[in-house]
């Protein structure tokens, strides 16, 4: 008999809402009972909980006794979640409801996220720092922090693992983490169902809201000026922002004068390119990650270093190549040799392989030792001409794909044995020598850019 009430309300409401709404909202609820006053349900998500609550409660609840049930609350069950997710009593204002953190409409984060698995480097240091002061002080010394920097640097990593953080800090803080797209998805949802209300209130009660990419909302006018408002009501309120985008505030065309500026009212920090030793410290550390679950692969000394040397900077690509390597070794059961890594990721290495020429590489180091190319094709030993030849053949060996013999050749028609000697000889003075490690990486830096 319920489960025939149940379907007239739905046939109802189906007609009042519209089908949008309702497939977004009614149609995912499954009432399991009504008994002793209070109409139970199921839903999938708290969130959807919680939302058909504040906004459809009533109605639902109106409805049921208009049926003949007599019911003064509704419960919504989660199927996923242990916990309530939310109820609603006859007479009781929608802000009575508590909203858990997890229910906040923003998108999950990736448990891998964390300030842990995160790997601190020069270009990346201030921005970990920040992130971290953001969530562990719990008081506002950097509002609005706003993180920039290129694709695959870190930029969401950093914004998850501040969430995660704040989370194990303070319980209690409502935490909502969501990307600029979804903000305006939600927003524009909004506008549709006339939800405005519920909308505000959802963003305006966080205590850190933290918005990914937000150059996504440049241009997007109505959105933007949504966004704004949030802003400053919770800015007003005291609570903590964190912003995200793939350039500094400046550099964002189409976004509003006024938003640019209160951006920049916080603290600004950029993530730089990675850089060799960064890159490095990745890889050892995914790899490492890897080797503990794949106990049995074996992987050469110098593969994660050559891997350095020769993946871009977008650590995204270098986790991807590690993977596949992991993979690769696993299945067929080889150990991870040199010639297998460049077997297998033949494609990533060929695209993000520098247009550096060898040419530009002995125009570069000449400059830079006051030499003229000539005296690195020359025969002269004296270490003067000597040392930034070397320099020059090693960096030839990193950044091309040119084989020993060839990058010998053009060095005045030298043999493929002097080409390692040299590479060997730079590796070991970079450790020991700090004006060489300098120099070639001022070098690198340049050839790179
Ligand atoms: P962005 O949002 O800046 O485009 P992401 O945060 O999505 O980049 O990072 C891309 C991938 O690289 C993610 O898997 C992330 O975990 C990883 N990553 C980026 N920087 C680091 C770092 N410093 N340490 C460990 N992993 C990193
Ligand atoms: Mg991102």
């Amino acid at each position: 008999m319920e489960k025939e009430v149940w379907g007239r309300i739905r046939s109802e409401m189906l007609a009042s809402l519209g089908k949008d709404a309702f497939t977004n909202w009614i149609d995912p609820l499954e009432m399991l009972e009504a008994g002793g006053r209070t109409a139970h349900f199921s839903v999938p998500t708290s969130f959807i909980g919680n939302w058909v609550a504040r906004n459809y409660g009533e109605s639902i609840m109106g409805r049921l006794n208009a049926e003949g049930l007599k019911v003064d609350r509704l419960d919504f069950k989660s199927v996923s979640a242990a916990r309530p997710a939310a109820s609603i009593t006859a007479g009781t204002a929608a802000e009575a409801i508590p909203i858990p953190s997890v229910d906040l409409p923003g998108s999950p984060l990736d448990t891998r996220f964390t300030f842990d698995s995160f790997v601190v480097g020069k270009p990346n240091e201030l921005a970990h720092a920040a992130a971290r002061r953001v969530a562990e002080s719990g008081q506002l010394t950097f509002n609005p922090l706003f993180l920039y920097g290129g694709v695959g640097l870190g930029k969401t990593h950093l914004m998850h693992a501040i969430a995660w953080e704040t989370q194990a800090i303070r319980p209690e803080a409502r935490v909502l983490y969501l990307s600029a797209e979804q903000f305006m998805y939600r927003f524009v949802q909004a506008l549709r169902f006339k939800d405005m209300h519920s909308f505000k209130e959802q963003f305006r009660s966080v205590d850190v809201l933290m918005i990914d990419d937000v150059q996504f909302i440049a241009g997007k006018n109505s959105t933007q000026d949504e966004f704004f408002h949030t802003f400053n009501a919770l800015v007003d309120q005291g609570k903590q922002i964190v912003i995200s985008a793939d350039r500094a505030p400046g550099e964002i065309e189409g976004l509003e004068e006024r938003i640019r500026s209160r951006l920049q009212w916080g603290l600004v920090v950029d993530l730089h390119p990675t850089d060799y030793e960064l890159r490095l410290g990745i890889l050892q550390s995914k790899a490492e990650t890897q080797l503990k679950t794949m106990p049995d692969v074996q992987m050469d000394a110098g593969v994660l270093e050559f891997l350095a040397h020769r993946i871009s900077s977008n650590v995204r690509v270098l986790e991807g190549a590690l993977t596949r390597l992991f993979a690769f070794a696993s299945l067929v059961g080889r150990e991870i040799t040199m010639d297998m890594t460049q077997e297998c990721l033949a494609d990533i290495l060929r695209a993000s392989e520098r247009k550096v020429t060898v040419e530009e590489i002995m125009r570069q180091v000449a400059d830079h030792y006051n030499l003229r190319m000539s005296d690195l094709l020359s025969p002269r030993r004296a270490r003067s001409v000597a040392r930034p030849r070397q320099v020059a053949m090693f960096l030839s060996k990193m950044l091309t794909s040119k084989s020993l013999p060839d990058i010998g050749r053009r060095f005045g028609g030298r043999d493929h044995t002097t080409v390692i000697h040299a590479v060997k000889k730079v590796e070991e003075l970079k450790m020991i020598d700090s004006q060489i490690a300098e120099d070639v990486e001022l070098l690198r830096r340049m050839l790179e850019a």
